[in-house]
């Protein structure tokens, strides 16, 4: 495979402000060459492009995926979408693990999927059978019987199955986990307290520390983590304490959790989109609770983001009012209504997102060594962070050194409208 050149690019690394005028390389799969000069050792069959100062950044990372999920609606209730036989809801995640991709999203992390979906489309991406972003694969939801999401119409016949795994005592959620992981699970998802969209009171964990601590040693013993569906602070002080590797939703987060997630590097996907949008559609005591829980997010999360927390972008995309392919808005919802800095923001998306995904840092910034995911955007996403939310904003959508989306003008076109700036084939 040829290198891929590229000459007077806006980096955006996925950590720093953008430098300009920069030169980045690409072989195979990785970027072998970041600097501010032109190419030390041209070669004859290098693929050169002029970027013409465009942004180049690392490809994004939606770090709470639900592939199935489809209209799914817990306040209008069924159908939530997540009753449909098992081939339905397969061709669904294709779907929508490929518009996800060309939304700009070269990684997901699962939060759970029925049928072990997650497990097959990984496969069918990796062999490259479907076109789809790296994939880190989710389990079923494993809690407990009488857990708040027990009484949904999903979780009753044969959806139980589909959708949860229900385990009652230690020993009994070793042996879930150990079947999610059996099925391909990478992420083991623990429904561990209500709240965040769930009904019903939940002061702490909705199962014994015993139970969450088998459940969090047999992950770990099979290479997989842990993340779970936290929202009050004592259950994100025990989780984390316990040893879970993701909190979602979060909250009742405070300085204290924050201090303990710091310490032991855990992430928090704060995912407070879906309740901004839910609790202006509907109303009652529920989604009085949820804007209640969101309020206290939108203080916590700039408190949060200063102290060094590791945060990621993620919603439930696929239940109701949050539509896949709308991902890329939920960079300029965290700035306009957080107050989060752009930057801190991509850098969730690129740097934090590619950490979680890979547990390693080859992933989400770009520099010498790390793979080439990437994207090629018209403008500037820092002075304006919304053009990450509309994909045809992105020229170029690239993918492991694979070109998924590659709309850059040859020279001669660009040559006739220079006003454009013009990306442009320099041989
Ligand atoms: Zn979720």
């Amino acid at each position: 495979m040829p290198r891929l050149v590229l000459t007077n690019v806006r980096l955006l690394d996925g950590d720093n402000p953008p430098r300009d005028r920069m030169t980045v390389i690409v072989e195979n799969d990785r970027f072998t060459s970041v600097g501010n000069t032109p190419p030390a050792d041209p070669r004859p069959d290098d693929e050169c492009w002029d970027l013409g100062g465009r942004t180049l950044m690392p490809g994004m990372i939606h770090g709470h995926y639900h592939a199935t999920y489809t209209d799914f609606s817990a306040a209008e209730r069924l159908p939530v979408g997540m009753e449909a036989p098992p081939a339905v809801q397969t061709i669904r995640a294709v779907d929508h693990l490929k518009t996800a991709l060309h939304s700009g999203f070269t990684g997901v992390v699962s939060a759970g999927a029925p049928y072990a979906i997650d497990a097959a489309c990984k496969a069918a991406i990796d062999s490259g059978m479907i076109e789809g972003p790296r994939v880190v694969a989710g389990s079923r939801d494993v809690s407990t019987t009488g857990h708040s999401q027990d009484g949904f119409e999903w979780h009753w016949g044969e959806g139980a199955t589909a959708q949860t795994n229900i385990a009652d005592g230690a020993d009994a959620f070793r042996r879930a986990v150990r079947e999610e992981v059996k099925r391909g699970a990478e992420m083991i998802k623990i429904f561990a307290t209500a709240g965040h969209g769930t009904f019903g009171p939940s002061p702490g964990l909705e199962m014994t520390e015993e139970e969450l601590a088998a459940a969090v040693d047999a992950a770990h013993q099979r290479g997989a983590r842990v993340r779970a569906h936290l929202a009050n602070r004592d259950g994100i002080l025990a989780s984390v304490r316990i040893g879970v590797d993701i909190v979602d939703h979060g909250d009742g987060l405070d300085e204290a959790c924050i201090e303990a997630m710091i310490a032991r590097n855990v992430f928090l996907v704060p995912s407070i989109r879906y309740p901004y949008l839910a609790t202006r559609l509907w109303s009652g005591p529920q989604i009085d609770e949820m804007r209640a829980d969101m309020e206290d997010m939108i203080r916590i999360l700039p408190i949060a983001n200063k102290a060094g927390l590791k945060m990621t972008l993620g919603d439930d995309y696929g239940a109701k009012p949050l539509d896949h392919g709308t991902y890329g808005e939920e960079l300029a919802f965290y700035v306009d209504v957080a107050g989060i800095p752009p930057l801190d923001v991509i850098r969730w998306a690129t740097r934090y997102g590619g950490e979680m995904l890979a547990q390693s840092e080859e992933l989400g910034t770009i520099a010498p060594g790390k793979l080439a995911d990437f994207l090629i955007v018209d403008g500037d996403p820092v002075a304006d962070i919304a053009l990450l939310g509309d994909a045809r904003n992105l020229r170029a959508i690239v993918k492991g050194g694979r070109k998924v989306r590659w709309e850059l003008q040859n020279p001669s076109e660009a040559a006739t409208d220079p006003q454009a700036s013009q990306p442009t084939m320099i041989h």
